[in-house]
């Protein structure tokens, strides 16, 4: 918030005055002091928030914000927080629980509210059962108020919904104009620079967008692939391409022998034609359903995290290099004929498979 304008801000001055006395260091900043839970985030605070901001991402690039653990300097930049913004949907948790157990009493932004959330049971299924009643999308229409509704086993949490919404640039546009709306409610100030950074930045959106489908529209429909971690639903959902992973749920749990030599099955059912390494899970788990399967390893896609550096330290950037990489790896000139638009699932057509698995 800007300092300049205290005069008619009489309730906040108060308030601002006494978070300044106690903590002198912050009277020299006066941009506003926003905390995200993960780079993603940072980088859409960033974008919308311009000059008026300074963002602290708690988990880094490359980072994994399933298995983080705070730090005293965390709970520090909270208490120092103008506003905090979160993904929800169980992303999270630690981030949850940091903020309860903090004073922090200032402005919250649940970035993935109002978003139709995906379910994860489809994913298990994909992964357990085969996928042959699947002609049902599973956009569910919850609200956004059970985020205690969750099941916990395994040593991880999760709810029954997909949080990586960010991975589907539509479901990103809600993202934005909630930090847009939580920028202006912790600096009403500067509203309508944060209005209008928004709308350029939904315009950079939209025309990422096109181009991701237009680079996945040459995939043909039936091709499988494997990643890290279950975080591209959306993207398969928004774009097409069937995603597969060894762990279920959560980068925390390490498959188990019995679930490799069934994802082995599954390779061998499926048409499943590369395997893609993620920026921020473990690397192994890949390497080793390389060596089993033969298939290849056809580079990294960015998940849950942004590049430290380079084309992918951007979400708009990331995104990018995702569909590039998956383009190269798996396009096949011709193959635009599928329709890809507006949210369809793009369902496997066995028609298509060709059946042609390398052992
Ligand atoms: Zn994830």
């Amino acid at each position: 918030m800007s300092f300049a304008c205290l005069s008619y801000r009489s309730s906040r001055w108060l308030v601002g005055v006494s978070a300044m006395l106690a903590l002198p260091a912050a009277m020299a900043n006066e941009r506003v002091q926003v905390v995200t839970s993960f780079s993603i985030l940072a980088d859409m605070v960033e974008n919308v928030g311009g000059e008026h901001v300074e963002v602290t991402s708690l988990v880094a690039a490359d980072g994994d914000a399933h298995v983080y653990s705070p730090s005293p300097g965390d709970a520090r930049s909270l208490a120092n927080a103008d506003l905090v913004v979160f993904n929800g949907l169980l992303f999270e948790g630690w981030m949850e629980r940091l903020i309860s157990a903090s004073d922090y009493s200032g402005a919250l932004v649940t970035a993935t509210d109002g978003i139709e959330a995906l379910s994860f049971a489809e994913h298990e299924d994909h992964n357990e059962h085969g996928h042959e009643d699947h002609d049902e999308h599973a956009h569910e229409e919850h609200g956004h108020d059970d985020h205690e509704a969750h099941e916990e086993h395994a040593g991880h949490e999760h709810g029954n919904q997909d949080p990586h919404a960010w991975q589907d640039m539509h479901q990103a546009e809600v993202y934005v104009a909630n930090i847009r709306d939580g920028l202006i409610a912790a600096d009403a100030d500067n509203a309508d620079a944060y209005r209008a950074n928004a709308e350029q930045y939904l315009h950079e959106m939209a025309e990422v967008d096109a181009e991701i489908r237009t680079l996945i529209n040459e995939i043909p429909a039936s091709t499988s692939v494997i990643t890290g971690h279950d975080s591209f639903g959306y993207f398969s959902s928004a774009y097409g391409v069937h995603f597969l992973s060894p762990v279920g749920l959560s980068t925390e749990a390490d498959p188990s022998g019995a679930s490799m030599a069934a994802l082995v099955d599954v390779i061998e059912q499926e048409n499943v034609k590369a395997l893609f390494h993620e920026n921020m899970t473990n690397q192994s788990i890949i390497t080793q359903l390389a060596e089993e399967t033969g298939l290849p390893i056809a580079g990294t896609l960015y998940a849950d995290a942004l590049a430290a550096e380079g084309e992918a330290s951007t979400y708009l950037g990331m995104m990018r290099h995702n569909a590039h990489v998956l383009n190269d790896a798996l396009a096949e000139p011709g193959h635009d004929e599928h329709g890809h638009d507006d949210h369809e699932q793009v369902h496997e057509d066995h028609d298509h498979s060709e059946h042609s698995h390398s052992h």
